[in-house]
């Protein structure tokens, strides 16, 4: 069963007792809650068009880590083809949902655990790489939604780890068993991961002699004993609690991006889920790692599919206010049009530049100083973008009345008439659209691009890092014949 159908996602997923808690109540069923009930649709629709033969070849790959067919997002990539092939299905699932691909996370931290475990068992002789593979065919095999989670609570950045008040601020190892290990601390901001099967988790940082206990990796499922979600909530959130009609929300399936604080209250880890514990200078290569593919997704892949819906959402309100021929709305969707170009551009560099890191190890990354550009870029052209999707869709963005005023006797053909801009266009599809516009130009999805994947200090320093400069110093010296002195 190596490609699950939607029917058998949900009831898999039903099968799962995660401890959620949102809006100072128990989450009885995610299944069920209004709010996490899009990821559930969204996670869903991975599933659906993995079995469409309209988008299999996008949405899927052979993997010949058990020989069948399996969901691109428990694929790892084997070559630059993949990489692209993945870049490509960014944008895709980015495009159709409106929101988040909640696999992405754990997708992306396969290929961080699949190459450093492989280096740390060619260095240090450990046996953590095909703990990884096992893992990682049980995955496949089963065509399991993986979450992942880096991003810790933190104490004062201006002290290290070691010197916070609460040592768990980071999450740490506090026993090391026979049988496995067990972990107390913390994950904030995590995509998804209590309505996926199981959760991957990484160190945040790098970390140093002495914080051992901090260098872990490993993977759960999402109900273990001792895990509890504390979900996100905002106006978004209520308004989708209350709301009868979802359309109201813009996004009426996928919804917003939910995340939740992930606390590990003395989780128990059997050993063979663990795949970094205690090897400290490898938890920097994990986290690097990550980064690099995650960075091309972020902002190379998914912020492109973003752009169609905003884009799509601005040539429809033209059409509608009859402005077509108007130069500063036309010059203003070319100006998104060459945003979003760029932005695909970084990802698919990224992608083509890719190498296999470590060298022999067979695990494909996407480029590192393309995959931080692509994330850098999009940071700035996605506000953009928001800002002229703002100026062509109007004040009506901010300012639309309810639709369910489309079914109130005493206001129907005042707003039919008046929102109509004299267009042939029914009023309620003027208004969806607007509201669609509302969700991205007055939602959560700037703050969002700008955060998820690292804020843009992040990327400069990565690429202060690792750009060198010594190829375009010697351009200068051999234009002006400048001599080395010991030359
Ligand atoms: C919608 C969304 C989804 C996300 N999904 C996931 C997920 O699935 N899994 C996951 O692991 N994470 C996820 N994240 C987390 C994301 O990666 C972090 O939000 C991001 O790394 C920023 O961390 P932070 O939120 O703690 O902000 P902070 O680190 O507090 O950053 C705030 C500001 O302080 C600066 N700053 C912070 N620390 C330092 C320092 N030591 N020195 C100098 N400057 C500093 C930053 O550069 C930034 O300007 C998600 C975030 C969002 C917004």
């Amino acid at each position: 069963m190596a490609l699950m159908t939607p029917e058998q996602f949900e009831a898999s997923l039903a099968e799962r007792k995660p401890r959620v808690f949102m809006n100072g109540k128990r989450v009885e069923s995610v299944l069920e809650n209004p709010n996490t009930r899009t990821v559930v649709e969204a996670n869903k629709a991975s599933y659906e068009w993995a079995l469409d033969p309209r988008y299999r070849d996008i949405m899927t790959s052979y993997s010949p880590l058990i020989g069948e067919t399996v969901n691109r997002y428990t694929y790892v990539s084997a070559s630059k083809e993949d990489l692209e092939a993945k870049a490509k299905a960014g944008t895709f699932t980015a495009e159709m949902l409106g929101t988040c691909i909640y696999r992405c996370v754990g997708y992306d931290a396969f290929h961080a655990l699949a190459a450093t475990t492989w280096e740390m068992d060619q260095k240090l002789g450990t046996l953590y790489h095909g703990r990884f593979l096992e893992y990682l065919k049980m995955v496949q095999k089963n065509d399991l939604s993986v979450a992942g989670a880096l991003t810790e609570p933190r104490g004062s950045r201006k002290k290290r780890t070691l010197e916070w008040s609460d040592p768990f601020l980071s999450l740490k190892v506090t026993e090391r068993r026979p049988d496995g290990i067990v972990v107390r601390g913390a994950k904030i901001n995590i995509s998804g991961a209590f309505a996926s099967h199981e959760l991957v988790v990484l160190p945040q940082s790098s970390h140093a002699e002495g914080e051992e206990d901090y260098a872990v990796a490993f993977a759960v499922p999402t109900d273990a004993e001792g895990i509890t979600y504390i979900c996100q909530y905002s106006p978004y959130s209520a308004e989708r609690d209350q709301a009868d009609d979802l359309y109201e929300l813009g996004n009426p399936r996928f919804g917003q991006r939910e995340t939740s604080m992930v606390v590990f209250d003395n989780v128990f880890v059997p050993w063979e889920r663990v795949f970094h514990c205690g090897e400290y200078p490898y938890s920097g290569k994990i986290v690097t790692r990550f980064a690099r593919t995650h960075r091309m997704t972020c902002g190379g892949t998914c912020k492109v599919g973003f752009m169609n819906q905003i884009i799509g959402a601005c040539k429809l309100v033209q059409e509608y206010k009859g402005l077509e021929k108007v130069q500063h709305i036309n010059d203003q969707i070319t100006e998104m049009v060459v945003l979003r170009e760029t932005g695909r551009a970084c990802g698919m560099a990224a992608a083509r530049l890719g190498t296999e890191e470590p060298p022999g190890s067979g695990v494909f990354l996407p480029d590192e100083v393309m995959g931080n550009v692509a994330k850098l870029n999009i940071c700035n052209s996605f506000w953009r973008t928001m800002a002229l999707a703002g100026d062509i869709g109007g004040g009506l963005v901010v300012t639309l009345p309810s639709l369910k005023e489309l079914k109130n006797p005493e206001t129907q053909a005042y707003v039919e008439e008046f929102y109509s801009f004299g267009s042939d266009e029914p009023t309620e599809n003027i208004l969806k659209v607007h509201k669609l516009l509302q969700h991205w130009t007055a939602g959560q999805h700037g703050v969002g691009t700008w955060h998820g994947a690292g804020p843009v200090a992040a990327q400069r320093i990565m690429l202060q890092r690792v750009v060198k400069f010594d190829h375009e110093k010697e351009l200068v010296k051999r234009t002006l014949n400048i001599k080395d002195k010991d030359s």
